[in-house]
């Protein structure tokens, strides 16, 4: 679902494997067409970036853990 990515992340300000931007909210189910910024894409599921706190590279395990129970 995740378009593109390896974009620049705007939590760490440099780019990043971890963040892509997709069409798709996560939150709603649908397709938009204003992109929205993801991060930790790839192993995790998506991840908004305006409800990250930290990039997804940067988060422990517990810190991982945490965001996932609270979602996107
Ligand atoms: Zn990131």
């Amino acid at each position: 679902m995740i378009s593109k990515v390896f974009e620049r992340c705007p939590l760490v300000n440099k780019l990043c494997a971890m963040c892509g931007t997709s069409n798709y909210n996560i939150t709603n189910q649908s397709y938009q067409k204003e992109p929205i910024q993801y991060c930790g894409a790839v192993t995790s599921g998506m991840n908004k970036i305006q409800s990250l706190e930290k990039c997804w590279l940067e988060m422990n395990g517990y810190e991982k853990r945490k965001h996932k129970k609270r979602h996107y």
